[in-house]
């Protein structure tokens, strides 16, 4: 048997270095970690209850493909009135957490050699995804435009690529890493060039709920026959660890994706279904609780990180800081997380996995002693290595 004789897909893609680096730092005892996307919060105790009771009652069968169709209804309405968003429970599949509904999108939106923008910096799923479908990637750079993505650029991408036929753009609002919450005028400005160019958008909201002094506005709205929306209970419910999330989607698309997503994984775990129809029939107000946490710690970060002379991204959303690393220590995302690692025992992300060399993600999902001493290990780093500098 040969490893190269199997599918070239899989070989091509990249093993998440960021899982790696975690990995890895987690062997020493004194790390303290503001690594992963992983809420500190529990699942809330009502929802715990529900899934307890799931197994009393044996709700341990097959769930139909698409989902209970009370979880289904429960979440057309609970969107709705958080976000506007306008799907009936048949516009719906429950899915294994927001990843799987964004590979089931992706591989049934797009055909092998089809293009699909990605703005940078991103979450690395989405590079996998096209790399295991054979789909052609065109990274757009977000970094001179406030990590907003312009309609200029969606243009650009195209008229670049005259070659590629450019069928759609993943969007993460709010952003993953940089925190960055679009206003409802930087989604309308996507719409009319995205219409125009027939570009689907997969619209990645999983962080919509985790927004601060501004309210999350989902492009759906706008094009609602050439978006897909993928959603779920990881971040708003803190149940990362429970796998459900969510696509929406117009039909007959929808309906091809639930294929797609049933001989995959047949179906979301019966428990948790149950337990997430709880979630959102009467968890209205369970992000309201954390994200008033996240608030003060985002606060906090923002004000530390710039103290320690940082250029920050003002994040209106998701628990994530992009900062860029001061010139003065001339030092890549990698050398300053594996020193910071290495000699303070604070671990943060690179920002090169997500697409920028010159930055760092801070994740604030994380107790308040923890960022503390996060934040004094920074600015010690920063003194130790500016007087080296120096020198
Ligand atoms: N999209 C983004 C932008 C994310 O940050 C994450 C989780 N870190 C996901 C999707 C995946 O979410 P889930 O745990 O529901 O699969």
């Amino acid at each position: 048997m040969e490893l190269d004789e199997i599918n070239p897909n899989v070989l091509n893609v990249k093993p998440s270095a960021m899982r790696k680096f975690d990995h890895d730092i987690s062997s020493d005892p004194d790390i303290i970690k503001l690594t992963l996307g992983e809420p500190n919060f529990d699942v809330p105790d009502h929802i715990k209850k529900a899934a307890i009771e799931a197994i009393n009652t044996n709700c341990s069968h097959y769930p139909y493909y698409w989902g209970f169709q009370d979880l289904r209804e429960a979440a057309s309405t609970y969107y709705r009135d958080k976000f506007g968003y306008h799907y009936s429970a048949d516009e719906i599949v429950v899915s294994v957490g927001a990843t799987e509904a964004l590979a089931s999108t992706v591989k049934t939106l797009f055909k092998p050699g089809d293009a699909v923008i990605i703005p940078t910096p991103a979450y690395p799923l989405y590079e996998a995804l096209m790399t295991l479908n054979q789909i052609k990637t065109i990274f757009v750079d977000t970094s001179d435009s406030g990590f907003v993505l312009t309609p200029e650029k969606i243009q650009k991408a195209v008229d670049d690529h005259p070659d590629l036929a450019v069928k759609g753009l993943i969007l993460t609002d709010p952003n993953n890493p940089t925190g960055v919450a679009y206003t409802e005028a930087q989604i309308a400005a996507l719409a009319p060039v995205l219409k125009q160019n027939k570009i689907w958008v997969i619209s990645d909201e999983i962080y919509g709920e985790l927004t601060y002094g501004q309210k999350h506005y989902t492009i759906s709205k706008l094009l609602p026959e050439q978006t897909i929306v993928t959603n779920g209970l990881s971040k708003s419910h803190a149940m990362t660890g429970w796998r459900l999330g969510f696509v929406f989607g117009p039909h007959p698309f929808i309906d091809e994706i639930a294929k797609t997503h049933q001989f995959t994984v047949t179906a979301a775990a019966s428990l948790v279904q149950y337990a997430a129809t709880e979630a959102l029939t009467h968890g209205q107000n369970d992000a309201a609780v954390m994200k008033k946490e996240y608030l003060k710690r985002r606060d906090f970060v923002v004000q530390n990180m710039s103290e320690a002379g940082f250029d920050v991204v003002h994040p209106g959303g998701a628990f994530y800081v992009f900062a860029k690393i001061p010139a003065s220590l001339q030092m890549d995302s990698w050398q300053f997380v594996k020193t910071l690692a290495k000699d303070y025992h604070i671990g943060l992300m690179p920002g090169d996995p997500f697409g920028d060399n010159e930055y760092i993600r801070i994740s604030y999902a994380a107790s308040d002693d923890a960022l503390a001493a996060a934040m004094k290990a920074v600015k010690q780093m920063v003194k130790d290595k500016n007087t080296v500098a120096d020198r």
